[in-house]
C-alpha cells in the first residue's frame, strides 16, 4: 500500500464501520490467525467487524480467541450474506485472488460494490483498491502486525491479538524454520510474547492435537512414500479409501508433505490426496531452495502459492496425475538437482 492509499484508508477508518474479514477457503493457521487478530484489533478501534470463513477449518485452530464468533459462509450462508451486504469495506486476508474463497463466495464478492483491502503475502495478486502485498514476508499475520504498526496502534495489541498473530506466524513458518523467517520476524514474535502470547500453550494446542486415527493415517501415508533420488524428489499418495479407513477429518493430512521433504537430499516434495466427492486430486508441493513450486503448480496443476510452498489440483485419476507429475521431472532435472545447497 503506498502512503496516499494508506492515508485514505486511515481516514476512512477514522469513524466506526461495519467491516467483513475473509480468509481463503480451507483456512490454515495464518488465515484464521490473521482474520481473528484483525477482528479483535478493529473492535478495539470502535468498528463492527465480522469474520466470515469460507468453509470448515481444522479443530486445532478452534481454541483461538474469537473462533466462536465467526460465520461459516457454507452453512451460515444467509448470516454471512447479510454481513457482507451490510459492510462498508471488506478485508481479504492471506489470499491473492477472489477465486481462492470458492465458487459461491467468489460470486458474492464479485457483486460487492464497496472497496476491498488486501493484506497478503502470495505472489501475483489481483488488483484491489487498497493493497498491502509482500511475498517476502513470512506470513499474513506478520503483515497484520505491520498494518497495526503503520496505524500507530502497537499498544493496542493485547494477549488475544498476540496469540492469534503468533499462531499464524508459527504455522506459516514451520515453527520459525523456513527461510522467510527473518530476524524481524523473531523480534515481532518476541514482542507478541511480551504482549501475552503463551508460546508453549500455542505450540501444544496446535501440534499436540493428534487423534489416534490421524497418526495411523500418517503411518499409511509414510508407507506410500516414493523417492526419486536422481530428481531430488519424493511424493506421498493418499487415496479416498485410505482416508475413509482412518476416519479422516479435515486437517488430518496437514503437514504430511513435510515428511517427504525431510528425506535427506530431497528438494521437491508432493502429496496427492484423492477427494472422490469433489472428483479431484488435491496436491500440495514443497521445495527447498531455488526450485519454484509456485511455477510448477501454476503451469501444470491449476494452482499456485509461494515459491517454496504451493498447491493445486488435478481432475485426472490418481494414477494419471502421478504419471503427469513424474513426466515433469526429467525436464526439470537440472533445476531440481541445483535447487539447494546445504
Ligand atoms: P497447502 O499445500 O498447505 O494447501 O498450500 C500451500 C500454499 O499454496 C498456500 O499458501 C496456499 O494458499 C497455496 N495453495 C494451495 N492450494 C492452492 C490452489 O489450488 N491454488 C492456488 N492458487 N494456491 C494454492
Ligand atoms: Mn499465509
Amino acid at each position: 500500500m503506498n502512503l496516499k492509499q494508506f492515508k485514505e484508508l486511515q481516514s476512512f477508518l477514522a469513524s466506526p464501520k461495519n467491516i467483513v474479514i475473509i480468509g481463503h477457503r480451507n483456512p490454515d493457521g495464518d488465515a484464521i490467525g490473521a482474520s481473528l487478530a484483525l477482528s479483535h484489533y478493529l473492535k478495539k478501534k470502535g468498528h463492527y467487524p465480522t469474520v466470515v470463513v469460507p468453509n470448515e477449518y481444522p479443530n486445532f485452530l478452534h481454541w483461538l480467541p474469537g473462533s466462536n464468533n465467526t460465520y461459516r459462509f457454507d452453512w451460515q450462508n444467509s448470516q454471512s450474506q447479510r454481513a457482507i451486504k451490510k459492510s462498508d469495506i471488506i478485508f481479504l486476508l492471506d489470499f491473492n485472488a477472489l477465486h481462492r474463497v470458492g465458487h459461491d463466495m467468489q460470486n458474492t464478492l464479485e457483486a460487492y460494490e464497496n472497496d476491498f483491502v488486501l493484506i497478503d503475502h502470495h505472489q501475483q495478486p489481483d488488483e484491489f483498491k487498497y493493497m498491502f502485498s509482500d511475498p517476502e514476508i513470512c506470513s499474513t499475520c506478520q503483515m497484520v502486525y505491520h498494518f497495526i504498526e503503520i496505524m500507530e496502534d502497537i499498544d493496542l495489541i493485547d494477549a488475544d491479538i498476540a496469540t492469534c498473530l503468533y499462531t499464524g506466524i508459527m504455522t506459516d513458518t514451520g515453527s520459525f524454520r523456513f527461510r522467510s523467517t527473518t530476524s524481524l520476524t523473531h523480534r515481532i514474535v518476541a514482542d507478541l510474547i511480551d504482549k501475552g502470547a503463551e508460546n508453549d500453550k500455542i505450540h501444544s494446542n496446535v501440534y499436540d492435537s493428534n487423534s489416534y486415527e490421524r497418526l495411523q493415517l500418517l503411518g499409511k501415508a509414510l508407507s506410500n512414500l516414493k523417492v526419486f533420488p536422481e530428481y531430488r524428489t519424493a511424493y506421498i499418495t493418499i487415496s479416498d479409501d485410505e482416508k475413509k479407513s482412518y476416519n479422516f477429518v479435515k486437517g488430518d493430512t496437514e503437514g504430511f508433505v513435510n515428511y517427504a521433504l525431510s528425506v535427506t537430499g530431497i528438494f521437491l516434495a508432493a502429496i496427492f490426496i484423492e477427494d472422490k466427492e469433489q472428483r479431484i486430486i488435491k496436491i500440495s508441493f514443497r521445495s527447498k531452495g531455488s526450485f519454484s513450486v509456485n511455477k510448477l503448480a501454476r503451469e501444470n496443476f491449476n494452482g499456485g502459492g509461494h515459491h517454496n510452498a504451493a498447491g493445486g489440483k488435478s481432475t485426472l485419476s490418481m494414477d494419471e496425475t502421478i504419471k503427469k507429475f513424474i513426466s515433469l521431472l526429467p525436464k526439470n532435472k537440472l533445476d531440481l538437482v541445483n535447487s539447494y545447497e546445504a
